[in-house]
């Protein structure tokens, strides 16, 4: 980072570029025949909780979408959240929230306000979230034997991270650039969230565990 370039500029953590590339063969790779760099985030080069932040979230794109698949609102929702990370009070906070929308934009949004097997609304905490069914779960069919082979990965919720995953999924990532999480909530989310991402998405993101070291240094 922050390496002199030949350019005379400075290696930046992120930066948002547009790229013109010219159409090769069919099975040929694209060439690159310019490069008009959008914006960049001077801050994530010099400040660890932002620059871990940031990794953690592009990784998580960059898994989630095959090469090539057009996902133009999920990239927007992406140069938003850099753009809020930049901004944070709490940068693994909004890496969190971010990624509950990324997930929703994937077509996997978690459920967190009714029972994900049967609709019934309004589950009270500390409330139950199974990972296979993709949500939160009421007492009623939590307790069905019908689980199949190989059970079902329960994880317990409290209040405070069922509200905080809520407003996460109703606002847009642009305004939750004060939001913060105890180290409790925060680790109960990104537990969650891992499991979540292998069972559904089957990757897991190498910059969890930096981000989560940020968890500990940032609700210290
Ligand atoms: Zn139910």
């Amino acid at each position: 980072l922050n390496r002199p370039s030949m350019l005379q500029g400075a290696i930046v953590g992120m930066t948002v570029c547009r790229l013109w590339i010219s159409q090769g063969a069919a099975a040929a790779p694209g060439t690159v025949k310019h490069c008009e760099r959008v914006t960049y985030f001077a801050s994530f080069a010099s400040q660890l909780c932002r620059f871990a932040a940031a990794s953690y979230l592009c990784e998580l794109v960059m898994l989630a979408v095959p090469e090539r698949a057009p996902a133009p609102a999920l990239y927007d929702h992406l140069v938003s959240s850099l753009d809020a990370i930049g901004r944070a009070r709490q940068p693994v906070a909004v890496a969190i929230a971010s990624e509950l929308g990324a997930l929703s934009l994937l077509g996997l949004t978690p459920t967190f306000d009714r029972c994900a097997e049967c609709g019934k609304g309004e589950i009270a905490a500390p409330a139950r979230f199974v990972v296979e069914s993709g949500g939160v779960v009421c007492p009623a069919c939590l307790s069905k034997k019908d689980v199949g082979p190989g059970g079902r990965t329960v994880v317990k919720l409290a209040a405070g991270t069922l509200a905080f995953a809520k407003t996460a999924l109703d606002k847009p990532v642009g305004s939750l650039c004060n939001a913060r999480v105890s180290s409790g909530l925060g680790k109960e989310l990104m537990r969650l969230l891992l499991l979540y991402k292998h069972h559904h998405l089957q990757i897991e993101l190498r910059s969890a565990r930096l981000l989560q070291g940020c968890l500990r240094r940032d609700t210290r």
